[in-house]
């Protein structure tokens, strides 16, 4: 495995690579989720590339920049073990000059939901993308589910910059208790874990409740919330795949998100439908 620390150490390692290459961007401190990403990349192409950049444009002032989990050697370790050709490794001054362009997240689209809570996020998530698949060029690159408006937005940025890249979404991974694997489980306590479940459970319980033929988006939205007392709820939002609310869940074209803190942690998860 090469780690190309530098653009120019990655486009040098790249060159030489013939075929299609896959692109698994990250944050680090990888689990078990980050993994199947990597696994599929490297069943279906050539080569394999994986970044690890904690992108300080897309954190909010206040939030958890200074204390995201930063696990280098076991990252490393981790990538090569899971058969990865490159790791890109790009310090911030690397990625970012003074005053530059950026991409903006749509009006509508990137100012719902996670927007609310956290505005101009997915500018700083659009923009450090399209810097890294300038910079990686790859066939495809692999996005998972677990952050359903970012993958949203991050096809469509492809889609409307005309970029030719295929966007792979990935199911979401879950510990056997149900909660979905994020780098942020390290901030919870044993008791906030077990609280945390119920996000989890809440979305069971809709997945459930549709399965037994309700539909009605505001009747599910209250099942939830009653679950998923007393967390700090931010949103419970039932939409179709554009990301428009819907009063009814369409199967085949509904996603049902939650977003909640649990202590201080912010947890989002989701099902699709
Ligand atoms: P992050 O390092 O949190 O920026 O995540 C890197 C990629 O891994 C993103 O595309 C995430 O959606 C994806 N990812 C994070 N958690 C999971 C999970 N539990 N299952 C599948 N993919 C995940």
């Amino acid at each position: 495995m090469i780690i190309a620390r530098s653009i120019l150490e990655l486009r040098k390692a790249l060159e030489v690579k013939k075929g299609s290459v896959g692109f698994v961007p990250t944050m680090g401190a990888l689990h078990i989720g980050h993994r199947t990403l990597i696994d599929a990349a490297r069943r279906e192409n050539d080569t394999v590339v994986v970044s690890i950049f904690v992108n300080p444009t897309q954190f909010l002032p206040g939030e958890d920049l200074s204390k995201y989990p930063r696990r280098e050697e076991a990252d490393f370790k981790i990538c090569e073990l899971s058969g990865v050709d490159v790791l890109f490794y790009p310090d911030v001054a690397g990625m970012y000059g003074e005053d530059e362009v950026r991409i903006c997240a749509p009006d509508v689209r990137g100012y719902i939901l996670e927007g609310v809570s956290r505005p101009g996020h997915f500018d700083g998530v659009l923009t450090v993308v399209m810097k890294l698949l300038n910079q990686v060029r790859p066939t495809r690159a692999y996005f998972g589910k677990k952050d359903a408006q970012q993958l949203a937005l991050i096809t469509q940025m492809v889609n409307n910059f005309f970029m030719h890249i295929e966007i792979v979404s990935m199911e979401t991974v879950r510990e056997s208790d149900g909660l979905a694997l994020s780098s942020r489980n390290v901030y919870l306590s044993a008791i906030e874990r077990q609280e945390a479940l119920k996000i989890s459970a809440s979305l069971k319980q809709a997945t459930k409740q549709v399965m037994q033929g309700n539909l009605s988006s505001e009747s599910i939205r209250q099942e939830m919330l009653t679950i998923l007392l007393p967390l700090d709820v931010e949103y419970v939002a039932i939409v179709n795949r554009a990301f428009e609310l819907i009063p009814e869940v369409i199967l085949g074209d509904t996603i049902i998100l939650v977003a909640a803190r649990v202590g201080t942690t912010r947890l989002i998860d989701n099902v699709w439908m």
